[in-house]
């Protein structure tokens, strides 16, 4: 059911996003893939993208896209909108933001401008009636929040990090 209003509140916001907001999340932030995403979330430009530096590949063997420099957002991004929109295959992290959840505990990022404005109030209410447990930017820093592991079922999620991160193996792993 938390699942559910979760939908419901990104679903509220998606005029929002592209409208007013134009996709910031899309712009800036590092965001890390699994070697099955890369291909479509740079839309086949994977080693062009390595030779500009917007794409290392980390320790583990995923690889941290850097978006924030100015006229270089995701490659998926076009008119403010996500075109792997519905592929199954988008990174999770981009199908959850701004809204993560993990059994109660539910996460909002302090990065997303709508939950600054507080436009996911009514979905956050609901939420908490239902036993939520909501964590805010007044709760966690965005360190804190983006440390947090969301490890479950053995898969771990791709998290959105802040853009002050450094772009290395070390600092971009979520
Ligand atoms: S930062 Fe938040 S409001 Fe802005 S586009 Fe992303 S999800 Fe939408
Ligand atoms: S894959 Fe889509 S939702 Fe994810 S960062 Fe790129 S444009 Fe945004």
């Amino acid at each position: 059911m938390i699942q559910k209003i979760a939908k419901q509140a990104r679903q509220s916001i998606s005029s929002f996003c592209y409208e007013e907001c134009k996709a910031f999340c899309c712009r800036k932030c590092y965001l890390i893939l699994k070697e099955s995403e890369v291909d479509l979330v740079t839309q086949g430009r994977k080693k062009e993208l390595i030779d500009k530096g917007m794409i290392k590949q980390m320790d583990d063997g995923r690889y941290s896209m850097y978006m924030g420099e100015t006229g270089q957002p995701c490659p998926s991004l076009k008119d403010n909108k996500c075109k792997i929109h519905k592929s199954k295959n988008r990174p999770k992290t981009c199908s959850d933001f701004p809204i993560f959840i993990q059994g109660n505990k539910v996460m909002l990022s302090p990065r997303c401008l709508a939950v600054r404005q507080r436009k996911l109030y009514p979905y956050v209410a609901k939420m908490k009636q239902l036993g939520a447990q909501i964590m805010t930017a007044e709760e966690f820093t965005e360190y804190e929040f983006y440390k947090m592991d969301f490890e479950k079922d053995g898969r771990k999620n791709n998290i959105l990090v802040p853009l002050h991160k450094k772009h290395d193996s070390k600092t971009s792993q979520r």
